[in-house]
């Protein structure tokens, strides 16, 4: 089995910065499971599916044929579902909502679940798979495993400013409530619900920047025997 890095955490934490740059400086393939979900979520919407309907969502989840692209050098991944770039629309506050309430079946999370293991055992160097299952249910064994988090209000600053970014007109007030009420969701349901693995590494990241975070976690990547190419072992 490939390296694995595990990294868990809430929304807004920063863990897809965090793991796109972790898996550049690894030379890993980078897993966004998040993406994963939303690509179902987005699908629902669109045929405007009622979430609940835990076989039709399932098979949405089986015919999905998602495609996640290897990073480009700054560190942007291309989203498909059969072939279709959905990159930039899983990205909308309103698949955010819905992905919190489809991943709660625990049927599609079977099928992400598979998927997540056979791309890693397909990756040669190693992997980087972000989401808030994989240290305690999709790679219990991980060689790594972060538990990435940030006070409430510093993360939904991060997800506002983010989507600003991106052109998303939103008030603050709205990031947050819908925050509160996502994590709430990841947290409090049955199936693999949002927790810190007992071996987890746990990186508080208010005050931290994205480098140093990314520091620490390569830290202990080389603590438990990774090795970059090309350099020599003493
Ligand atoms: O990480 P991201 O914000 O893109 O995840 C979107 C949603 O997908 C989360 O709020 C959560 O409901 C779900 N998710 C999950 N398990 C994962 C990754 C994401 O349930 N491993």
């Amino acid at each position: 089995m490939a390296f694995t890095v595990a990294i868990d955490g809430p929304a807004g934490a920063g863990k897809s910065t965090v793991a796109r740059k972790a898996a550049i400086a690894l030379g890993f393939t980078y897993i966004d499971t998040g993406a994963m979900y939303r690509t179902i979520a987005l699908q629902v919407l669109e045929q405007g599916m009622d979430p609940e309907e835990a076989e039709a969502v399932t098979q949405v989840a089986q015919q999905s044929q998602i495609v996640l692209s290897p990073l480009d050098t700054d560190g942007n991944q291309t989203v498909f579902v059969r072939g279709r770039d959905v990159t930039k629309e899983i990205r909308t506050p309103e698949v955010s909502q819905m992905t919190s309430r489809i991943s709660a079946t625990p049927q599609v999370r079977t099928v992400m679940v598979e998927l997540q293991r056979s791309i890693s055992r397909e990756s040669p160097y190693g992997v980087v798979l972000e989401g808030r299952d994989i240290g305690t249910v999709v790679f219990p064994h991980a060689d790594v495993k972060v538990f990435l988090t940030a006070s409430a209000e510093e993360r939904a600053q991060r997800r506002y400013h983010e989507l600003l970014g991106k052109g998303v007109e939103i008030r603050f007030e709205t990031v947050l409530a819908e925050q509160i009420e996502r994590d709430q969701r990841d947290s409090q349901r049955v199936a693999s619900p949002l927790k810190i693995a007992e071996d987890s590494h746990y990186l508080m990241t208010d005050g931290l920047s994205i480098e140093q975070v990314v520091e620490q976690i390569i830290a202990l990547c080389v603590e438990k025997g990774y090795r970059a190419e090309g350099s020599m072992s003493s």
